[in-house]
């Protein structure tokens, strides 16, 4: 399957439907498997890493794909977005020029948190219908897999700044 392709179709689609000026790239170094640019208003994917991960999950790779990227276009379609990212860029900033701090620290994650949500709920609505179940199964296994990520990330920034 070209997933470049149909990813590419995917954002023709909805640029016309919702008068959006999304791009779209196919980029196999990046490390996630889809990355929303807000510079740039693009959308990436790893093709490579898509297909690891729907496979894993056995579901089908067009179906996750459709669905990942409908949760990139909920990130373009997030008014809170550019407010969010100024805060989490401020929380990193006084982290690390005053050391860890938890409270700094959680209110950093919430940030994170708070914008993956809102891309889930923004994609609940251009998903079609019939992909509900299994867009409801990708959202809470997402959403606890960034939970995790995000309590690790901070584990992390607490060793790299503690003094
Ligand atoms: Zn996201």
């Amino acid at each position: 399957m070209d997933l470049a392709n149909f990813g590419n179709e995917l954002i023709s689609k909805i640029n016309a439907e919702l008068r959006m000026k999304l791009k779209f790239r196919s980029d196999s170094t990046i490390e996630h498997t889809a990355f929303y640019v807000s510079s740039e208003e693009c959308i990436e994917v790893n093709e490579g890493l898509l297909e690891e991960e729907a496979r894993a999950k056995n579901i089908n790779l067009k179906d996750y794909t459709y669905i990942i990227i409908s949760h990139e276009i909920g990130h373009a379609l997030d008014k809170q977005l550019p407010k969010i990212d100024t805060k989490i860029q401020r929380f990193e900033r006084i982290l690390k020029t005053q050391g860890y701090k938890e409270e700094i620290a959680n209110r950093l994650m919430m940030c994170k948190l708070e914008a993956e949500q809102n891309a889930w709920n923004h994609a609940e609505n251009i998903v079609t219908p019939k992909f509900n179940l299994l867009f409801n199964q990708i959202k809470s296994e997402s959403l606890k897999k960034s939970k995790e990520n995000f309590k690790l990330e901070k584990q992390l920034l607490k060793l790299k700044l503690k003094r």
